[in-house]
């Protein structure tokens, strides 16, 4: 760009300043072509038209002269400046918002489009050459690209943009660096008790200790959700673990919002590039952050609040699968990897299974099987559950209308994470859904767990209000297992109750147990709510059960969770074993000796 002063002759308008060329409306064209060809380096001129400021390029002037048959000077020679502008567009607001600036250019006219522009910034007039504005739209995109918006930290794309290098590809050919992988603990409670505007600040505020805690030439990235990555540079491990406290420390004093004092904590995870084999400097990154994690994890096992620290020569395999199923979990999606089984619902007093529940099971190329207790609290962590509800929605969607194509419909109950129902969209997803596939809301219904309703029970109640006056059932999963359950009870909209494992687990052999879920049994029927057992294994145990008027029994005893061909296979097989007569189509008694291959039990801490 070039901007001339003006000739002290010129009549400068008062309220551009002085830097550009500024001419009045009446100039003659002559007169501007002879200053253009006397400064060669001379761009463009301001021309001051009755207090309008517009830009008059050396190109626009050439065009206009040069005409396109050649008759432009004939044409021009004695025209104004005025009579010579552009079109309009080559004016800028005075603050140069880049993106408006390239909107105003890719609205221009193909001729006009590459012309410089002028902006009436504070001190001056200035011309802008369009190359600028997109550079400068590029640098602003980039910076966009890896920043998170929330807190302004470097993103995970740019820490493995920019990490590899400072980790290399071994030690000596770059100085030690560490990872703190930083994860607050607890932070659902805030989001879910002080609502999300409190959780950002609450996450605004904590990155910019974070930022006071470490040396300008850390990384500091927030990978999601309230997980963070320092990247320490140059840095031995006594320097790390100092870094470390402080940011524990940082969080001594409470953090502020509207009014709230918060007090949080955090947990820590420490990896060193020393622990880790050479590799490719991404790879070694990749290697350090999952040390890291799985160190932070394990930190939360010990109590949270602390920094992990992990044995290099000893990895702690529970930990760093949990922390592996964090990082193959958004690829499962992608990649298939989950299927749904399905686990009938039996009658009890009729032996008819016209319903099942479905449930997920995920198959990943590294991790093999992975049962739901272990990722889906993973999955509510990361905010993938999401994705995942929804896939679990329409999936069953689809298969109930298989069924009922196929002249055996069944009615699928879908678990919905407390996740799911926080974010509010549960009602519109399942409608959406029931219409794609065009499947009878009767046919669908949602399972939630205590802990879903508990967090925000008025907008809870509404859901499940909504999705009951849509015809869609909505029953309380694993009833008994939290500690308010009869308050849940009597605030929540429910049809249905499902009367978990653990109380099923002694009916026949404990008096105690048989006497409390005779007390629920008849707590359900007088709110007409449908009672099912869930984990039946043993005869016994449905005797018991039978005799209770309780509704519905669920458990191996009467089938695994099974792939919808397999529950197609056995309709209508209805064995002599079962004890029951028609009507309605049954499923055959599992084996007693076939648990359900991917329930392994794992108590992993959340
Ligand atoms: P849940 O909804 O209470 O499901 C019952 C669990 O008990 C299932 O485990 C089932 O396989 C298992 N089970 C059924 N009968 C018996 C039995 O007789 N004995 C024993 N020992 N276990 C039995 P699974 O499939 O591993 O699921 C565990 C939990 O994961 C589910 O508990 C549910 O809370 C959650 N889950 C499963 N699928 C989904 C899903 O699609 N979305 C969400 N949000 N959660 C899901
Ligand atoms: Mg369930
Ligand atoms: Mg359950």
């Amino acid at each position: 760009m070039h901007v001339r002063a003006p000739r002290p002759a010129e009549p400068v308008i008062g309220d551009l300043g002085c830097g550009a060329l500024v001419l009045p409306g009446d100039t003659p064209s002559g007169e501007i072509e002879a200053l253009f060809r006397a400064d060669r380096a001379l761009r463009a001129v301001v021309i001051n038209d009755a207090g309008i400021p517009s830009l008059l390029t050396r190109a626009q002037l050439d065009h206009r002269m040069t005409g396109r048959l050649g008759y432009g000077r004939a044409l021009n020679a004695r025209v104004e400046a005025t009579d010579l502008l552009p079109p309009p567009g080559t004016l800028l607001p005075p603050s140069l918002d880049l993106r408006a600036a390239a909107a105003v250019v890719l609205a221009r006219q193909e001729q006009h489009r590459y012309e410089d522009l002028l902006v009436l910034a504070a001190d001056g007039p200035r011309i802008v050459p369009v190359s600028e504005i997109f550079e400068g739209l590029s640098v602003l995109f980039r910076q966009a690209a890896l920043h998170d918006p929330l807190t302004g930290l470097a993103n995970r794309r740019h820490l493995e943009e920019q990490g590899p290098p400072l980790v290399g590809a071994t030690d000596s050919d770059s100085s030690p660096t560490a990872i703190l992988y930083v994860d607050l603990d607890d932070f659902k409670i805030t989001n879910d008790t002080f609502g999300h505007r409190t959780g950002d600040a609450v996450l605004a505020e904590f990155s910019a200790r974070l930022r006071a805690c470490t040396r300008p030439a850390d990384l500091v990235t927030r990978l999601g959700g309230d997980e963070f990555a320092v990247l320490l540079v140059d840095v031995d491990e006594a320097t790390a673990r100092s870094i470390a406290q402080r940011i524990l420390a940082s969080l001594a004093e409470p953090l502020t919002h509207d009014g709230h004092d918060l007090r949080l904590t955090a947990t820590l995870g420490l990896a060193m590039s020393t622990d880790i084999d050479d590799g490719t400097p991404a790879a070694r990154l990749e290697d350090l952050l999952r040390l890291a994690d799985t160190a932070m994890l394990q930190a939360k096992h010990d109590g949270k609040r602390r920094l992990g620290r992990i044995d290099p020569c000893r990895p702690a395999a529970r930990f760093a699968r949990q922390a592996l199923i964090r990082r193959r979990l958004p690829h499962a999606l992608a990649n298939a990897g989950f299927s749904l089984h399905y686990q009938p619902f039996m009658n009890i007093s009729t032996g008819s299974c016209t319903a099942v529940e479905a449930l997920l099971r995920w198959e990943d190329q590294e991790l093999g099987k992975v049962s739901p207790v272990e990722f889906i609290h993973v999955a509510e962590h990361t905010g993938d559950i999401h994705a995942i509800g929804r896939w679990v929605i329409d999936t069953a969607c689809a298969q109930a209308r298989r069924w009922a194509d196929a002249g055996s419909p069944r009615a699928i109950s879908v678990n919905i994470s407390p996740v799911q129902l926080a974010a509010g969209n549960l009602v519109h997803d399942l409608q959406a859904a029931l219409r794609r596939h065009g499947v009878p809301a009767s046919l669908v219904n949602i399972e939630i767990t205590e802990t879903a309703a508990i967090t925000d029970l008025p907008s809870a109640a509404a859901q499940l209000q909504a999705l009951i006056d849509a015809g869609i059932g909505v029953a309380l999963d694993d009833y008994g297992t939290a500690y308010s359950s009869l308050a849940m009870l009597r605030d929540l909209p429910l049809t249905g109750l499902k009367l978990d494992k653990s109380f099923i687990d002694l009916i026949d052999t404990d008096p105690t147990s048989a006497i409390l879920v005779a007390g629920i049994i008849t707590t359900a029927k007088a709110m007409s709510l449908t009672m099912t057992a869930e984990g039946v294994e043993r005869d016994a145990q449905l005797a018991v059960l039978r005799q209770l008027g309780c509704d519905n029994a669920q458990g191996y005893l009467i089938s695994v969770p099974l792939p919808a061909q397999e529950i197609d296979l056995t309709q209508n097989t209805r064995t002599a074993a079962a004890g029951y007569g028609p009507p309605g189509w049954t499923i055959p008694r599992a084996p007693q000796t076939r648990p359900d291959p991917v329930h392994t039990p794992f108590t992993a801490s959340p």
